[in-house]
């Protein structure tokens, strides 16, 4: 038997301390944070952690904006309202849902949104400033991975840390974060040789790769730490599940994080943290 670590249960906690502190905004600098969030198109999964944002937004007392546009949006168009909400000095936190339709570069999106705004930590700048160990906007995902690793109180320094997956939005910033916490990081993606031979030796294993119970116990060391990060519909329940075969992972697992309930809710819960940072970075200016 594992521990389960229940990411749900931590953003909810984080989500209470944050609403506290927002509840003493209006008071000692006028307003509350704002997000505005961008949704291109109708995707349903779009749609669906646009809604959490919104209500995510809520719970915590941040004004939350949805700007909706048709998947025939210019890009021209989209990166005049970026321009605009760059320039809006009542926006703290800019957000463009991904992905975006074909005909649209997102990489000049996400470069056009002002590193200030950046509440999601794709722009180059944040990246950037990620490898050089210097102050910046943190992308979510890995930076709550970081969270629920420390709550339950899992040693990182010094382990054996293998992620899978070598994604900019989890992969690589993720592994640069453990780093950070003075792992020894291993990347592998879909070009690695003998992938289980490297995941067995990992005390640490975080996947992020996007391919439902991928990871199966053969691939895990006995008391190793499982992160999924992995998003996906069973195919056969037609439930939501992650990269790992959890069932079969638990019992050999000495932690492990569940899906749903475990890296989702941390990062909606570091998005709002990240909306409330850069509102008090251009407020404490
Ligand atoms: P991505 O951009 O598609 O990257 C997937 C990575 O997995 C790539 O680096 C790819 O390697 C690697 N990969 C694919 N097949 C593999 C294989 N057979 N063996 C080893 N590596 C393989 O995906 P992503 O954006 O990082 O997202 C990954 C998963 O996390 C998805 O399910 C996504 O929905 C989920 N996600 C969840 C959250 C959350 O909050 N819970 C947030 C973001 C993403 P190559 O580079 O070699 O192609």
């Amino acid at each position: 038997m594992s521990y389960i670590i229940n990411g749900k249960e931590l953003a909810l906690s984080l989500k209470q301390e944050m609403a506290a502190n927002v509840a003493t905004f209006t008071e000692k600098y006028g307003r509350v944070p704002h997000l505005v969030v961008i949704l291109v198109g109708e995707d349903p999964g779009s749609v669906s952690y646009v809604t959490g944002k919104a209500k995510a937004s809520e719970e915590v007392g941040i004004k939350n904006t949805t700007i909706r546009k048709e998947a025939t949006i210019s890009e021209e168009e989209l990166l005049g309202i970026i321009a605009d909400l760059n320039a809006d000095d009542s926006v703290d936190g800019i957000l463009v849902q991904l992905p975006l339709p074909k005909h649209i570069d997102s990489d000049k999106v996400i470069a056009a949104i002002s590193a200030e705004k950046d509440v999601d930590g794709f722009h180059p700048m944040n990246v950037a400033n990620l490898w050089l160990k210097q102050p910046c906007t943190l992308p979510c995902t890995p930076k709550g991975i970081i969270k629920l690793l420390k709550r339950a109180n899992v040693e990182i320094a010094g382990k054996d840390v293998v992620v899978i997956g070598r994604s900019n939005i989890v992969g690589l910033p993720v592994s640069k974060l453990l780093l950070n916490e003075n792992a020894t990081v291993t990347i592998a993606h879909s070009r690695t040789k003998d992938l289980a031979e490297v995941t067995r030796r990992a005390d640490i294993l975080v996947v992020a790769i996007g391919r439902p119970k991928f990871v199966t116990a053969d691939m895990v060391k006995e008391g190793a730490v499982v992160i999924d990060v992995g998003v996906n519909r069973d195919p056969e329940t037609k439930k939501l599940c992650g990269d790992v075969d959890f069932a079969a992972i638990e019992p050999k697992a000495s932690a492990i994080t569940p899906v749903p309930g475990g890296v989702g809710p941390m990062t909606i819960c570091c998005l709002m943290e990240n909306t409330i940072e850069c509102f008090l970075r251009k407020m404490e200016k």
